[in-house]
């Protein structure tokens, strides 16, 4: 979170933040070298442009452009021109810095959270989890230096080999390839968001008064954050929600994951270290929103859906994807092996990441109870998710069966995606249904 980002106090209504714990961040920042950070990520980022103009926008005679600006945390595209196809990505280099930021902490907090908690060794004892082969009981998972980026590997392990030579640092070389893994997945995850919009060309069913210049790029925030007066007054939720918007951010979340996915698996990396991983960086990303949004589930006035439901939604699909996967290629010998698979891996995501952002920037007066984004994915608040996610598929639907017919990406799995919702539903409705 940068200067910008972090709200200095709170309402009621919204999840609390710690001042002291905000305070912290705001001196974290000093020692973060932007320039470096931005250097890191256009590898990444500049390797993603690549491919998007070889596999897509090239092919139709069109160019993708990206740039870095300065600015409050935010990320967009917009349009050079629709004829063809150039879309101009931005995703600012705050938004950058604050992924960075997450990437280096997580290992240093959940290496903590195993040394002077119980917490993990607790998880480990449920009986389900018992001789589960991918089952680790360490803070991070164990990673080789060929599951780093290419092109960041060999920077990577100078600094690892720094961290090793540091009497005074906790972190090894494992945490340190962790942090690199995390900092490309959570970048990788933002563009393909991005690029969501893009392939499904959301453009075309957005409100033609609001954003008839598609030269503008369409922000994912807007510009203007709530002061804190308004958060206070309970004004955010005020007005009317833009629903066939939060349906469209839903569906370049599944492409984001379905596209993510691809990326770990063309680049070699795909096995369980990764996919864990994967799973905490999704659950950082959507955290970092959750920070402007109430402590329930109702449906709220903006063109983002509740990022607790967001996450749900994504997960479901990246279980989904996996689970075909592994019984595809028969990584693993039955149905069951594949469930408990991502079942160990995303419970365990979700227990590390809300614990880690309750540890970063909530404040806590019940220092036993759940974390306020944790309660969110718990039965306690089932039924909220379950009808907030009813709402919107009328929405999903209808631009669906329009997106359908002009998707750039013909092998695109966004109709698996949306089977996967038509079938949670229709299993509720059976369930309702049930004496
Ligand atoms: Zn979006």
């Amino acid at each position: 979170m940068s200067d910008n980002s972090v709200p200095l106090s709170t309402s009621l209504e919204m999840n609390k933040l710690d001042d002291l714990k905000l305070l912290r961040l705001q001196e974290e920042l000093k020692y973060v070298n932007a320039e470096l950070v931005e250097q890191l990520a256009r590898v990444v980022l500049d390797g993603l442009v690549k491919w998007s103009n070889t596999h897509i926008f090239s092919k139709l005679g069109g160019e993708l452009t990206i740039e870095i600006p300065l600015g409050p945390p935010n990320a967009g595209v917009g349009y050079k021109s629709l004829e063809p196809l150039r879309p101009h990505m931005v995703i600012y280099l705050a938004m950058i810095t604050d992924i960075y930021r997450d990437a280096l902490a997580f290992p240093v907090v959940c290496r903590r959270l195993v040394d002077e908690t119980e917490t993990l060794e607790a998880f480990h004892q449920i009986p389900a989890w018992q001789g589960f082969p991918f089952a680790f009981k360490t803070a991070m998972p164990t990673l080789q230096a060929g599951h780093v980026h290419g092109d960041l590997s060999a920077f990577c392990e100078v600094m690892a080999e720094q961290h090793e030579r540091q009497t005074e640092s906790i972190l090894d070389t494992n945490d340190v390839r962790c942090r690199f893994v995390m900092f490309e997945l959570m970048l990788v995850w933002t563009f393909f968001h991005e690029l969501g919009h893009v392939v499904q060309q959301h453009y075309r069913l957005r409100n033609k008064t609001d954003y008839l210049d598609a030269a503008e790029t369409f922000l994912e925030f807007p510009e203007e954050t709530p002061s804190t007066d308004q958060a206070n007054a309970g004004s955010i939720g005020d007005a009317p929600p833009d629903l066939p918007a939060q349906a469209r951010e839903l569906m370049a979340d599944g492409e984001s994951i379905d596209l993510t996915l691809k990326y770990i698996h063309v680049t070699g990396r795909l096995c369980f270290p990764l996919l864990y991983l994967l799973y905490c960086s999704v659950g950082c990303m959507f955290q970092r929103f959750y920070q402007n949004y109430t402590e329930n589930l109702n449906i709220v006035g903006r063109w983002h859906p509740h990022p607790a439901l967001r996450e749900e939604v994504s997960e479901a699909f990246l279980s989904d994807t996996i689970r075909d996967h592994l019984v595809a290629t028969k990584k693993v010998p039955n149905d069951e092996a594949s469930v408990m698979t991502v079942l160990y891996a995303s419970i365990r995501a979700n227990l590390l990441t809300g614990l880690f952002r309750a540890h970063r920037i909530e404040q806590r007066d019940d220092g036993d109870g759940l974390p306020s984004y944790m309660r969110l994915l718990t039965e306690e608040h089932r039924p909220g998710m379950l009808s907030y996610q009813d709402t919107l598929m009328p929405y999903i639907e209808a631009q669906m069966d329009e997106v359908r017919q002009w998707h750039l990406l013909p092998e695109n799995r966004m109709d698996d995606w949306l089977e996967m919702l038509r079938r949670q539903q229709s299993q509720r409705i059976q369930s309702s249904a049930e004496p």
